[in-house]
């Protein structure tokens, strides 16, 4: 969660490459700084990324990867597979596993109930299956804002400070980032963990008002906010990125 701070871009051309065998997207990536061909399979997005030298030719790209297929094969053999968000599948809410059930949309009703009470705790969605993929989201992004709505103001008024706006994105790299201007960003995956792991970005970013680094003063103002603070930064560590599973077609 860096500190606020926009880094520029170094990519200049991102390009699509078809590669045989391959069943995920082979992404090629021209870098000013890159010296050589460098190869990695990124688990969040599912991709293989080839990085090369800027002047370079994209065919070489497609030759290095073809040396390299084995690695490739092995590494993507390691990516779990997406969850859809589809009637069937088991999706966390706040760190508890939910299954998804298609119920008939009756008037009054909400489109989307936790039920806590089945022996397996179920998310209801109303209407139609070709719904459910949208409805899911909305309603995920909805508890995300309502969270941390909740837990930046409780941060906020402990620290005494003051957040401008809260925005909610999907993410990659980051859980949160804290702009100049006292925005805060958050990713809406945050719903899916568990809630003290809500909690812990909610307060960093918070802290990040007061403080735009993460020094010793830093730590210390999210440490006054959060007691779990080392649980909630190994979770992010270990769990965080089988979060990006979710919601993939
Ligand atoms: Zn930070």
């Amino acid at each position: 969660m860096p500190a606020g701070k926009k880094t520029a871009t170094s990519v200049s051309k991102t390009v699509a490459l078809q590669v045989e065998g391959i069943g995920v997207p082979v992404e090629v990536r021209r870098h000013h700084a890159a010296r050589r061909f460098t190869l990695r399979v990124s688990k969040t997005r599912r991709a293989v990324v080839v990085t090369m030298p800027t002047r370079a030719r994209v065919d070489d790209a497609g030759v290095f990867l073809n040396k390299h297929i084995d690695w490739v094969r092995e590494r993507l053999g390691n990516v779990p597979d997406g969850v859809p968000f589809a009637p069937g599948q088991t999706i966390p809410v706040r760190g508890k596993p939910h299954r998804v059930a298609v119920v008939a949309a009756e008037r009054g009703a909400p489109i989307v109930k936790a039920d806590a009470n089945a022996a397996v705790p179920r998310l209801l969605v109303a209407g139609r299956v070709e719904h459910v993929p949208r409805r899911l989201r909305d309603w995920l992004y909805e508890e995300a804002k309502r969270d941390l709505d909740e837990r930046v103001s409780f941060h906020a008024k402990a620290l005494g400070v003051r957040a401008r706006r809260i925005c909610l994105r999907d993410q990659q790299t980051r859980w949160g980032s804290c702009s100049a201007t006292g925005v805060l960003s958050f990713s809406w995956r945050l719903i899916l963990a568990p809630p003290f792991v809500l909690d812990y970005v909610a307060a960093h970013e918070v802290a990040h008002i007061l403080e735009m680094n993460h020094g010793p003063r830093f730590w210390r103002l999210v440490a006054k906010c959060v007691p779990r603070l080392e649980e909630a930064k190994a979770w992010l560590r270990n769990e965080g990125s089988d979060l990006h599973r979710y919601g993939l077609t």
